[in-house]
């Protein structure tokens, strides 16, 4: 086997998220190329082997210090961490409650900095410390009907920023992904919802320049190789993965 493939060999990792789409096929691939891993998730049943899943959900600090601690005991340490755990939310800034505002803010940021401060001590102790949080192409485009979402997803990538200059003279890198949509069963749930589910994934797939949904594997490899000893020198980066959405100007079709 060639030395990329085995390249997380002696690397422990955490996932939050872990159990499905994104964070799934992450924490295979991390596994597959030598990893430790654990899943944090509030569903972590029926994972493969040789994932360790662990019951957390990121909005319970209590709970989130317990399973990280859980991790590094099972696991020896953590080198890398992937905040990847998060939830979706529809429509203008009209669409969503107080309560609504509080719960998606909850998961999708302060949890990041929430499962960040349990694991810091463990990246200290690393050689190969990284955490790559996954934003979203909303932190850099204006998506329509997701001003929920995107405000928290906007807070991921500065926080990323944020934590990377506040913690690279410990030797901790962190960066982020910025996928375009994905197809993973969070997509799939919202297509079986709509209207029109063919008219719908027609219309998400001719959002992206490439013409298609990124693939969960695609989105894994971006942040394999943010976390891998490889990218040493990448902090403060944000990684788009996202079918060219961001950064390409076509003439219409
Ligand atoms: P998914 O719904 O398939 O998986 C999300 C996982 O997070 C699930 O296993 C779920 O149980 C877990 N989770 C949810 N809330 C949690 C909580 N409070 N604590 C712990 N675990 C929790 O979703 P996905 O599409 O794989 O999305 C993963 C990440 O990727 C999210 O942060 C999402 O915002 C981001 N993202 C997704 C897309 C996309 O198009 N799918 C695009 C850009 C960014």
């Amino acid at each position: 086997m060639s030395g990329d493939r085995r390249e997380f060999d002696g690397i422990a990792a955490v996932v939050t998220g872990g159990a499905s789409g994104i964070g799934l096929a992450t924490a295979t691939l991390l596994a597959d190329r030598g990893a430790r891993v654990a899943c944090l998730d509030v569903r972590p049943e029926g994972l493969p082997e040789p994932l360790l899943g662990l019951a957390a959900d990121v909005t319970d600090d209590a709970g989130v210090r317990a399973a990280v601690a859980a991790a590094a005991d099972a696991l020896g340490g953590i080198d890398v961490l992937v905040n990847n755990a998060g939830i979706g939310a529809q429509g203008t800034v009209e669409a969503n409650s107080d309560e609504e505002w509080h719960r998606v803010l909850d998961v999708n940021v302060v949890g990041m900095a929430r499962v960040t401060r349990a694991a810091l001590p463990h990246l200290r102790a690393s050689a190969h410390a990284a955490v790559v949080n996954t934003c979203s192409i909303a932190a850099s485009a204006g998506l329509p009907q997701r001003a929920l979402y995107s405000a928290s997803k906007g807070a991921v990538q500065a926080l990323t920023l944020a934590m990377a200059a506040d913690h690279v003279r410990e030797g901790i890198r962190v960066t982020c992904v910025n996928p375009g949509t994905v197809d993973t069963p969070w997509v799939r749930r919202l297509l079986d919802a709509a209207d029109d589910p063919a008219g719908e994934l027609a219309a998400l797939q001719a959002r992206q320049p490439t013409g298609r949904l990124v693939s969960a594997d695609e989105v894994a490899a971006a942040i394999a190789y943010l976390a891998s000893p490889r990218a040493g020198a990448t902090t403060g980066t944000v990684l788009a993965v996202d079918g060219g959405m961001h950064g390409l100007r076509l003439p219409p079709a």
